[in-house]
């Protein structure tokens, strides 16, 4: 993550997207108990669930705290490491970061039905 900074050509007319949530790598719910919980998360409206390569996500959507109106980190030189590995050309903005998105309860339902993922519990 970087902001809109303007040095950054990567970043350059970007609306900080990658500012504006919060995604965590999260374990593929193992049983029933783990889908229960995490439809019970995706009950806010704030959260969604992605999966890309097989590999789950949280995603919290939310804005940084010092993140500016304008869009631009108020801490770019003392941003913290997470930010700072954050890849430009592999970022939100450069094309399709996830292979499923799943905004809500239902869609966990679907996808584990039409997957048949939950043969697996
Ligand atoms: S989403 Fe990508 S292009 Fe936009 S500010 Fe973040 S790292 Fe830069
Ligand atoms: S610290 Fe700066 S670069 Fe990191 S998420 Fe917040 S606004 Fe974005």
């Amino acid at each position: 993550m970087t902001g809109k900074i303007k040095s950054n050509r990567y970043c350059n007319g970007c609306s900080a997207i990658c500012c504006m949530n919060l995604s965590m790598g999260i374990g593929k719910p193992a049983n029933q108990k783990e889908v229960e919980d995490l439809k019970w998360q995706l009950q806010f409206d704030t959260v969604k669930v992605y999966i890309r390569k097989n590999r789950w996500y949280q995603l919290v959507e939310g804005r940084c705290m010092y993140l500016s109106k304008d869009n631009f980190c108020t801490i770019y030189d003392r941003r913290p490491q997470k930010c700072r590995s954050h890849n430009p050309p592999n970022c939100e903005r450069h094309g399709k970061y996830y292979d499923v998105m799943l905004e809500n309860p239902k869609d966990l339902e679907e996808y584990l039905t039409s997957k048949k993922r939950n043969k697996y519990f």
